[in-house]
């Protein structure tokens, strides 16, 4: 069985869920990887086409295969949002643990015709690769949205869920349950939150007896991811939250060292920033707290 899945076999057990991150460069990387390595919790970084194009899909395998290998540590690697059977394939034997192949654009039958495709494909080159599949609409960019998207017609209804997994064989499924990608502007000083459909989980999870990703979960309400985990939420992938950290962080290192040029110096203030976050997230998600 592949390691990746025995962890999140052991979140379900425990009523736990195993973060996601996305690292943009290897200062979030850095902060991530010490964050979970002080509490001692698995995690799985995430890269969407568009990070692994900025940088490098074997380069950040290479580094995230020699933090599991050097410190013999549960880290792992996810291609996020992968919209082509070509980068997935590339994801694949560059050694990704886990390929979100994401087609929820399309209709759900060429998602479902496709995916199941795909995983064929993905299986062959790597028998333990997970492979989770998307469905329902919870909006695109992890970045600061000045209106709310309308998201309310692309939740994701349980009969729905089950014909997919079923039709498709996904390891793991990405549901639309009052998750949104990015945040609003008036959720960056957290005073609004975003609210999840807790008895929508439950039902997909009695639905599909898959595991479940919560995509999009910046922003939300700690309480709401305590229930969504207990009613079968097995990964939550918080990306904008850390990217807001990363600016403020590396903001403020450059105001307090006007005349610092060694970035490795400037860049402490945004990696620390970044575990905060991290950390707080992690000790939420392994019930630390
Ligand atoms: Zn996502």
């Amino acid at each position: 069985m592949s390691v990746l899945r025995s962890v999140l076999e052991r979140a379900e057990s425990n009523s736990t869920a195993v973060a996601h991150f996305n690292i943009g460069d290897f200062s979030m990387l850095k902060a991530v990887f010490e964050s979970a390595r002080e509490l001692m919790v698995p995690v799985i970084v995430g890269a969407s086409e568009s990070e692994r194009e900025f940088l490098g899909v074997r380069q950040i395998a290479a580094l995230v295969r020699e933090l599991q290998k050097e410190f013999s540590f549960p880290i792992f690697l996810n291609a996020d949002h992968t919209h082509s059977l070509g980068g997935a394939i590339e994801a694949a034997k560059a050694g990704y643990d886990l390929i979100g192949y994401d087609l929820s654009a399309l209709p759900v039958e060429e998602n479902i015709r496709q995916t199941r495709e795909a995983i064929t494909a993905l299986k062959r080159i790597n028998p333990e690769i997970l492979i989770e599949g998307e469905i329902g609409n919870i909006g695109t960019g992890s970045e600061i949205h000045e209106t709310v998207p309308d998201l309310i017609k692309g939740l994701t209804i349980p009969d729905d869920a089950k014909h997919f997994v079923d039709a498709t064989g996904v390891d793991v499924l990405a549901p639309a349950v009052g998750n949104m990608h990015g945040m609003l502007a008036g959720m960056v000083d957290g005073k609004a939150k975003k609210h999840l459909d807790i008895a929508r989980i439950a039902s997909i999870k009695a639905a599909t007896g898959s595991m479940l990703t919560l995509h999009g979960a910046s922003g939300t309400d700690d309480d709401d991811l305590r229930k969504a985990i207990a009613a079968g939420i097995n990964v939550i992938h918080i990306n904008t939250e850390l990217r807001i950290a990363w600016r403020h962080g590396l903001e403020e290192g450059l105001v307090k060292l006007t005349k610092e040029v060694a970035l490795y110096k400037v860049l402490q203030t945004a990696v620390g920033a970044i575990k905060q976050v991290a950390t707080s997230r992690l000790k939420l998600f392994n019930n630390l707290v």
